[in-house]
């Protein structure tokens, strides 16, 4: 074989997988078909480091999200990565809200998350005088961390191990031969290459249920619909009236968790990132203009000095969803696929939110999978 292990994909998973795997394992390939790494979903999102409150009890995106959470502290503060761990408040707009409140309280308690606190209007004003709330859930471990940074992190140290990086290359073909798999990868300038791998690490984001097909694994549950979310940006100087990340009570199948305040590294606020699911799945990322009503009037509602001016476009991320509209929550599907006639195959598939949080522990347990 050229290669023991292969990793389809240089995103945040991507590329916290091969730092991982390099440390146990030598000819270990990354492969992507961007000129960089970061170039799609992992450069187009809220860059929070989630707590871990709303997953359901015993599901993946719950346990990696509150242990990668703590990996990724731990990382940042050994690695001089900016972070900034400054907690975000749930806040309730009306009466029939507060119920819901505590309701989120008890599920992030059975995953784990026992920091959360819930705070009066007095205590309220205290942290966020310009905000509007009944009744609020305090996340003291929730923070924002800088993700190109991050991932240039991920890059030095799998580079550092031993790994190599592929960059500019497209991974189009996967066959199964004897003990592994035959990869087929078209570069930039429209060359073919081919070479062996025992193990493929499939992290390919949005078109992870492409390469899994590519492998001979059609499966209409794991297919990936686009989801688009949307940011607009809040100007200056109203920035500065917000200290850390604000966020409603989520709507009921976590579709998305509504529109909320961001704050960035940098001092910059963003509203977002709204839900649309695309009729195709096309890189669709401009953003409307005609939504700036809709973001003002959520908003509005716990940002009363809200005015419809301070908003401007902003940015679009797409998730990579295998839960249908309308259907309930999906956890991430991360499997070896040795029961679909693919020993040594692992897919991740559907790695939207908590994924760059959970980077680090999605790393140990797609390790943990290799069995060569
Ligand atoms: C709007 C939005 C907000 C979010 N906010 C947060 C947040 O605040 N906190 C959080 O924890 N998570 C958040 N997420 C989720 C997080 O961004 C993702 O879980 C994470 O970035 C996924 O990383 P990835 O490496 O799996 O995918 P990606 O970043 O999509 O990387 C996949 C890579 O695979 C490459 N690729 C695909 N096909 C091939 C191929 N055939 N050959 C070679 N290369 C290929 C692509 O070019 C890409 O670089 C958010 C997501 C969105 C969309």
């Amino acid at each position: 074989m050229d290669a023991q292990i292969t990793i389809v994909g240089a995103g945040v998973v991507g590329l916290a997988i091969a730092k991982r795997v390099s440390r146990d394992f030598r000819d270990v390939f990354l492969i992507e078909k961007h000129p960089t790494f970061g170039q799609e979903t992992s450069s187009r999102n809220s860059e929070v480091i989630h707590a871990g409150i709303y997953y359901p009890a015993g599901s993946l995106k719950s346990r990696l999200c509150v242990e990668g959470k703590r990996l990724l502290y731990d990382y940042c503060r050994e690695n001089d990565i900016p972070f900034n761990n400054c907690g975000k408040l749930i806040v309730a707009t009306s009466v029939d809200e507060i119920p819901i409140i505590e309701a989120i309280q008890k599920t992030a308690l059975k995953n784990g998350v026992e920091d959360l606190s819930i705070l009066e209007r007095d205590r309220i004003a205290e942290l966020e005088p310009s905000v509007f709330a009944l009744k609020a859930i305090l996340s003291p471990s929730t923070g924002i961390v800088d993700s190109h940074s991050l991932m240039k992190s991920y890059e030095t140290g799998l580079l550092n191990n031993g790994s190599q990086i592929v960059y500019g290359s497209e991974v189009c073909g996967i066959k199964k031969i004897k003990d592994g798999y035959e990869i087929t990868l078209l570069d930039s300038d429209k060359n073919i290459f081919r070479f062996t791998t025992r193990v493929v690490i499939n992290s390919a984001g949005l078109t992870s249920d492409k390469v899994s097909e590519m492998a001979g694994m059609e499966d209409d549950k794991l297919k990936i619909s686009f989801c688009k979310g949307e940011y607009f940006r809040l100007n200056p100087p109203k920035n500065r009236l917000i200290n850390r990340l604000v966020y409603p009570v989520p709507v009921h199948n976590l579709e998305g968790i509504g529109i909320h305040v961001t704050i960035e590294m940098g001092g910059g606020v963003k509203l977002g990132p709204d839900v649309t699911y695309l009729q195709s799945n096309n890189y669709d990322y401009k953003v409307s203009p005609s939504k700036q009503e809709s973001f003002y009037n959520s908003a509005r509602k716990f940002l009363p000095f809200l005015d419809y001016n301070d908003l401007s476009p902003d940015m679009a991320g797409i998730r990579p969803k295998i839960q249908k509209q309308g259907d309930p929550v999906m956890d991430f599907y991360i499997r070896d696929e040795s029961g679909r006639g693919c020993p040594g195959f692992i897919n991740l598939i559907g790695i939207e939110s908590p994924g760059l949080t959970a980077s680090l522990s999605i790393a140990n347990y797609v390790r943990n999978l290799i069995n060569i």
